[in-house]
């Protein structure tokens, strides 16, 4: 594993220095060997295994700097807390990725906090993060992850764990609002220039590298949020220092995925306001691109900013409207709008799962619709609907291959919140092999897996009502 140290290197307004402190008798108990392989790591070789597990130190892997706004307000100093930037690897397409680390013990961002993460949340977050990449959204990747026996506290006593995970970056809206907010205006120049030179090449042969920079966030950010909604994923924390400059989703806590159809919903119980609730993650998509834009304003105009932020709302909904349209199986995006809110009406008052209704219409080849009608109180309002929605959806083409094509749209397998709780209980009593079944199936969600009908299923009475909240 040929690690560099691009980032590192920048200097020590950016990072500092600091070396994984490893875990009582940690184990390495799970590695994602698709994953190394196309990155071209070899996972099995011991000395790769020493630096992922902290046994060989680096001399460069760091902890990065960085700033955010928290629940809408600024707090000037974040950065990695229990997080650590081994370096970067070139993958065989060319392409450079971050290897960090999770929970590595004290950083000197760590401010109040222990700088471990537990085995749940790190569970959750390989999990979610395999969940993702499988749905085809841009997303940071679980590598390896490590139990241990060394106990971490949050609300009680859990086991800590060490959770190595890779993204195109770990450069986040929250690096540029560290240097704008504290007027360090040569590194901020110095971090565009260097954003630039290895994100966005295209854009610095361009008229205007930054605007061009920007836009392409911009559009990356909304298309992300556009694949969240159609999927039904849910953050949780949208704060400006867990958003991607590159639009991939990353920093799991409390995310959920729907089951129950309902728009309102807010998966995490720390967020009493609900303001990262299902619904409003559009909107709070662009007010993070905003606080970035300002870090922007001694560069560009108000104007050109303005302008940047132009391309969110239309390229989100354009890019939603095509996702949904999929989902319908529709190809005349004129019919989505009436269509898709009289559905979610319906859902919501029925507290249809948004999952296993959608995969239930990806079946349909002919306008039999008694699978359906089973499941809705109202028999009559859903018969209604599926009517117009039948009406729509043939216009002449041959419903066996839209139905087969839905398939490919329609997951069958979502994390499911008491799947990963299951997954969980049993690494806690060193049993591995839910999560690997679970990993299998989330890996490709659009296929049959008859030997995993149940993991397709809603939860039982006692899974439905999970609580998480930010500690991890
Ligand atoms: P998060 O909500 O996980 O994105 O974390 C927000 C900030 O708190 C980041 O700067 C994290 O590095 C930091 N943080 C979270 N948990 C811990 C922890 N257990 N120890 C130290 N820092 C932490
Ligand atoms: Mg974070
Ligand atoms: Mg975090």
């Amino acid at each position: 594993m040929k690690l560099s140290h691009r980032f590192a290197q920048l200097g020590p307004e950016f990072s500092t220095h600091t070396q994984i402190h490893p875990l009582k008798e940690q184990r390495l108990v799970e590695v994602n060997k698709d994953l190394a392989e196309n990155l071209g790591i070899d996972i099995e070789d011991i000395e790769v295994q020493n630096i992922l597990s902290g046994a060989t130190h680096l001399t460069h892997s760091v902890s990065m700097n960085y700033a955010g706004h928290q629940f809408g307000g600024f707090t000037p100093q974040l950065g990695d807390g229990r997080g650590i930037l081994l370096g970067e690897i070139k993958a065989p397409d060319g392409t450079l990725h971050d290897i960090h680390v999770k929970g590595a013990g004290v950083t000197p961002y760590s401010r109040r906090g222990d700088g471990r993460a537990v085995l749940r949340s790190c569970i959750r977050e390989y999990l979610a993060s395999e969940a993702m990449n499988g749905l085809g959204i841009a997303t940071s990747r679980a590598l390896a992850l490590f139990d241990s026996c060394e106990a971490v506290y949050r609300e009680q006593l859990e086991s800590g764990a060490l959770f190595i995970r890779t993204a195109r970056t770990h450069i986040r809206f929250g690096h540029f609002e560290y240097f704008y907010a504290h007027k360090k205006y040569d590194e901020l120049q110095q971090l565009i220039n260097y954003t630039l030179e290895t994100y966005f090449p295209k854009a610095v042969t361009s008229e205007q590298p930054i605007v061009e920079m920007l836009k392409d966030i911009v559009i990356r950010t909304a298309k992300m949020i556009a694949q969240w909604q159609s999927v039904g994923f849910q953050h949780g924390v949208m704060n400006t220092d867990n958003f991607s400059i590159l639009g991939e989703t990353i920093d799991y806590g409390p995310f959920g995925f729907m089951e129950d159809f309902d728009d309102h919903w807010v998966c995490n119980h720390s967020d009493h306001e609900g303001r990262y609730a299902f619904d409003r993650q559009p909107g709070i998509g662009l007010w993070n691109l905003n606080c970035l834009m300002r870090c922007f304003s001694r560069h560009l105009e108000r104007e050109q900013l303005v302008d940047v932020l132009k391309h969110y709302e239309p390229t989100l909904q354009s890019h939603y409207d095509d996702l949904m349209c999929a989902k319908l199986g529709l190809s005349n995006k004129d019919q989505l709008e009436p269509l898709l809110s009289s559905l979610f009406q319906l859902l919501r008052k029925e507290r249809l799962d948004y999952t296993i209704f959608f995969r239930l219409l990806s079946h349909l080849e002919q306008p039999v619709f008694d699978t359906i009608l089973d499941k809705a109180a109202d028999c009559e309002a859903m018969q209604q609907w599926l009517a117009s929605y039948w009406a729509a959806r043939s216009d002449g083409r041959d419903q066996t291959y839209v139905a087969e094509t839905m398939r490919t749209h329609n997951p069958k397998y979502i994390l499911r919140k008491y799947l990963a709780h299951e997954a969980i209980e049993a690494a806690k009593t060193g049993n591995y092999l839910p999560l690997q079944r679970l990993l299998t199936v989330l890996k490709q969600p659009f296929d049959e897996h008859s030997e995993s009908e149940a993991l397709a299923m809603q939860a039982p009475r006692w899974g439905r009502h999970l609580a998480v909240s930010c500690s991890s």
